[in-house]
């Protein structure tokens, strides 16, 4: 049979699911509330057209009624798009159009405002429509202000999804070139719940803070769905805040969160709670977290941290170190598969043994079935049609006790006249360094060796730090020709919404900065 976006919420009906501090008037919502309310927006959604294979953009911060019409969406056998609330004109039109969107849901007032969202929906005929929580009628509203290609579509009978329906349609974050629209099924979704659920053994009596943005797999499959199967529960506040974080966590006795790598730094950043609330573990995922912050991380707040691996085309989750109780965790690594086979290929697509390098390729129920319009890319990342395995792009190895390690992009790698260099493992070490507070390294063009090596470089507050000292420090750790050419100072390392770093940008901006 295979699970649904609608099967796998599992939650006991009177134990809390969602706890959106920031609603005075209804603080937390129990499973049947909110089946009861994912049901009623879905009558809202048939009863103006959405059927099987409509999409349907979200541009809402993370909220109730977020998460309201993301399930409802996928219920009625439609496609949930959640975008980036804050993104401009050209990029929300970039993306509606990338994804035919039936209807925007914005939020209250964004229509008489005229938004950027409403605006780039209007040029191409979308529905707009204000999503809110209304206190008086205390449900999640449909307020419909166009219809556009909707006009005149018949009422929709209430539909229900099969595991194979497309469920969520999102970009990669275009890291590495152009956004690639990535769909995924029911049974993609729901399979990287399981897996996420039996990795850090989630049960009804966990409680996260969900403070990644629901626009991405992270925040969707991590902070949102793994819970609901696991019928536990999450605080959801609109956006991350450092000062508000462990207020929450704390008030509200959440026990575990997952954040990017650069979210935990604002947070070491600031005062540590006193007293500590139980945490039951930390999860860091989507960039790099390095030793340093890793050690921090435990030292500070005394829990174990799991760094984990993951990419859209996988509906997020691939692989994760475990909980202590299970195996020992591996800073530098980002663990073991769980659900998900992991191998390395060659470029020639034969498995690698143990401690060799190659492209980190996988093979699962969670992995998408293929990007949308990109044979292309569809020819170069998916080896041997069916069965096969999927390339992710990215470099790595697998140590000797099965723990896979990522020295960067294939893209990314730096060739310093054929000698490879993994940025990752120069970042590592320079932000061992003392007064360097954020380190990113990346190819810079060199007459000599076609490529030689450039790093960005944030100083801690009140920090000075010569260019050649930085280079004495590399030299006393790595073999010479990982000695940066160039080291370039700067006061912000250039970042994406989620805190992605992007090589690509950041040595464009450094570069620029040359003249
Ligand atoms: P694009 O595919 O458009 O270039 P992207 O790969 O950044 O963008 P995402 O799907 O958001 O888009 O990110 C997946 C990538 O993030 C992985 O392929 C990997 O390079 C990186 N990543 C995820 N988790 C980690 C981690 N723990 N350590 C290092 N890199 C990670
Ligand atoms: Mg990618």
């Amino acid at each position: 049979a295979g699970l649904t976006l609608q099967s796998a919420i599992q939650g006991a009906p009177d134990s809390v699911a969602i706890i959106v501090p920031s609603r005075p008037d209804a603080l937390s919502v129990t499973y049947k509330d909110l089946v009861s309310e994912v049901a009623s927006f879905q009558r809202k959604l048939a009863a103006i057209g959405i059927a099987q294979g409509s999409p349907v953009s979200i541009a809402t911060v993370n909220s109730y009624e977020f998460i309201i019409s993301f399930l409802a969406a996928s219920w009625q056998r439609g496609i949930a798009a959640p975008l980036n609330p804050a993104y401009k004109q050209d990029e929300f039109e970039f993306y509606i159009e990338d994804v035919k969107s039936a209807i925007v849901l914005v939020p209250r007032g964004a229509y008489q405002s005229g938004s950027p969202a409403v605006k780039a929906a209007h040029k191409f005929n979308a529905a707009i429509a204000e999503c809110y929580w209304d206190a008086a009628k205390k449900e999640v509203a449909l307020d419909v202000k166009e219809l556009g290609q909707l006009q005149g579509k018949p009422k929709q009978s209430i539909l229900k999804p099969e595991p194979e329906d497309v469920a969520l349609v999102l970009h990669t974050s275009g890291t590495t070139s152009r956004p690639k629209v990535v769909p995924l099924s029911h049974r993609n979704l729901t399979r990287t719940m399981q897996n996420i659920q039996q990795t850090y053994q989630l049960t009804p009596a966990d409680r996260t803070m969900l403070i990644m943005p629901l626009f991405h797999v992270h925040g969707l499959l991590c902070g949102l769905l793994a819970p609901l199967l696991s019928g536990g529960s999450m605080v959801v506040p609109p956006k991350f805040s450092a000062t508000d974080f462990w207020r929450d966590f704390a008030a509200h006795r959440a026990n575990w969160y997952t954040a990017v790598p650069t979210m935990h730094q604002i947070l070491l950043k600031n005062p540590t709670p006193s007293p500590l609330p139980p945490i039951r573990f930390i999860r860091s995922c989507s960039s790099p977290l390095s030793p340093t912050v890793f050690h921090a991380l435990e030292q500070t707040y005394g829990a174990p941290v799991l760094e984990a691996y993951a990419m859209t085309e996988a509906a997020h989750q691939m692989t994760s170190n475990p909980l202590p109780s299970v195996g020992k965790r591996k800073p530098g690594t980002v663990g073991l598969g769980q659900g998900v086979e992991v191998v390395i290929l060659n470029d020639a697509g034969t498995v690698l043994p143990q401690g060799q390098e190659g492209e980190i390729s996988i093979r699962g129920e969670n992995v998408t079935r293929g990007y949308l319009n990109n044979p292309e890319a569809n020819k170069s990342a998916f080896t041997g049609g069916p069965g096969g395995y999927f390339r992710t792009g990215d470099q790595g190895k697998m140590d000797e006790d099965g723990y896979v390690v990522i020295t960067g992009r294939i893209k990314e790698l730096i060739n310093k006249g054929g000698e490879k260099i993994s940025p990752i493992e120069l970042d590592n070490v320079l932000a061992r360094h003392p007064a360097v507070s954020e380190a990113v390294s990346f190819a810079v063009p060199d007459e000599m060796y076609g490529q030689d090596i450039g790093v960005a470089v944030v100083l801690k507050g009140g920090e000075r730090l010569a260019e050649e000292e930085l280079k004495g420090w590399v030299a006393e750790r790595l073999a010479k020709f990982k000695v940066p050419k160039k080291v370039y100072f700067t006061d912000v390392m250039p970042k994406t919404a989620t805190g992605k770093i992007q090589r690509r940008i950041v040595a464009e901006t450094m570069q620029k900065q040359d003249g």
